[in-house]
């Protein structure tokens, strides 16, 4: 499967001719840039960035990059220019994190879901993200949301979308059968991704916990999503189940927080792709841990708690380890928030990141898996990931330098996707709106 064929599957569908940009002929000029280009090479200061249209018509040193009479010029000497980030690992339309999960009394319906949705897509966007693969919504709401992302009904990043999770009886998330579609048995999971393609999946998300699924299903899974063009990401935790996920031959693993060496390598040797979901173990370790000390709470409460810091602190004596491991390996890591948990914000994804350095990436190993290697695990490079002549023009500015600063991501002054001004606030807050 290459990634022109994905691109021209999906990529393209997620921005049909070009149409969040301007237009051909708008011409945008960034100038003063310090680029970080996602690549992880070394910044390259005082650059000036062309966009035309959707697209980066020239990026070079400022002094021999000309910019033409016609272009709009937007200074932001002393700032960086980094490519816009990508998400791998959101859930568009969950709202469980909210406390008022009823309304008037009732189960959230599916036109509120969606407006949640909608609030999430454009506080993404607000934050620098710019692309998100969406790995398990409720029900089919996040293709609505897509579809009005294309019809420019909303604003939000380019959104890939997997649709509910495709998981065997017992297995991760059933607790939430409008998340996680139960199916057993090879005729019925090719069945499941079959419908899942039609319904509009850009990608399957499977789940997968302890051997619930035989070899035979998972391989039928697999096969049957790369039959049709689409990438299969895998929620998977533990050693044994990441071998079969491997052997199946899945795109990328999930979480993954319990890795360890052999399948490491054989992650590097295959090309899959570990999207590392940090934050949310590093949040859900914290709150577990004041519950445990909480006078107040139940007792049954405690000793759940006092399971989950066991669990945690497995998980916390094997992450560092592992992503130096892998990363010294040549795993391709990918950046994901996992947000709308209780436990993480929204565009957590800055976040993530920070947590990423903090146990052992570099920050323009950080960046480059929510850039560059981000695009790649989507299958996108050809179009996203890095700011390029002939990609689409997806950028953010920040103050200082993330490159020694992780934290500089958390405050993101311009967004532009497609070559559209989706925010700009380098003068201010009050300068807002497209500016
Ligand atoms: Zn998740």
């Amino acid at each position: 499967m290459s990634s022109r064929d994905l691109r021209d599957g999906v990529c393209a569908e997620s921005d049909p001719r070009g149409r969040y940009g301007d237009g051909p002929g708008m011409k945008i000029a960034l100038t003063g840039c310090r680029l970080v280009d996602g690549r992880g090479e070394d910044p390259l200061p005082d650059a000036t960035i062309l966009l035309d249209g959707s697209r980066f018509a020239a990026v070079g040193p400022g002094v021999n990059t000309p910019v033409p009479a016609d272009a709009r010029v937007i200074d932001v000497a002393g700032r960086t220019v980094l490519p816009g980030l990508i998400d791998l690992h959101v859930h568009t339309t969950f709202y469980y994190y909210r406390r008022d999960a009823t309304v008037h009394g009732k189960p959230y319906n599916d036109p509120r879901i969606a407006l949640v949705g909608v609030w999430h897509l454009e506080q993404l966007l607000e934050a620098g993200i710019t692309t998100v693969r969406d790995v398990a919504s409720c029900g089919q709401l996040v293709f609505d949301l897509k579809w009005g992302l294309g019809e420019g009904l909303i604003r939000g990043p380019r959104l890939w979308a997997a649709g509910p999770m495709i998981v065997p009886s017992g297995g991760h998330g059933t607790g939430f059968p409008e998340l996680a579609r139960e199916v057993n048995g090879v005729t019925a999971v090719r069945r499941a991704v079959r419908e899942h393609v039609a319904a509009g999946a850009d990608l399957i998300k499977i789940g997968y916990l302890q051997d619930e699924w035989t070899v035979e299903e998972l391989e039928a899974a697999v096969d049957q999503a790369h039959r049709m063009n689409r990438k299969v990401a895998c929620h998977v935790n533990y050693a044994p189940s990441i071998t079969n996920a491997l052997n199946a031959g899945v795109d990328s693993i999930e979480h993954g927080c319990l890795v360890t060496g052999p399948e490491l390598e054989q992650m590097r040797d295959q090309g899959t792709f570990w999207v590392v979901t940090s934050q949310i173990f590093r949040e859900q370790f914290t709150e577990c841990k004041a519950l445990v000390a909480d006078p107040l709470a139940p007792r049954h409460v405690v000793a759940s708690a006092q399971a989950q810091v066991r669990r945690h602190e497995l998980i916390w004596d094997n992450m560092p380890g592992a992503i130096r491991h892998g990363t010294a390996l040549g795993v391709n890591i990918g950046a994901g928030s996992d947000m709308f948990f209780p436990h993480v914000g929204i565009a957590a994804l800055p976040l993530e990141l920070a947590s990423l350095v903090e146990i052992g990436l570099s920050p323009a190993e950080a960046i480059r898996a929510a850039t560059s290697s981000a695009a790649q695990c989507i299958g996108c490079q050809d179009e996203l990931g890095t700011v390029e002549v002939g990609k689409l023009a997806d950028l953010i500015v920040v103050d200082g330098d993330p490159l020694s600063d992780i934290g500089a991501l958390q405050e993101v002054l311009l967004v532009i996707k497609g070559g559209k001004v989706e925010k700009n606030v380098l003068n201010g807050r009050g300068s807002a709106g497209g500016s």
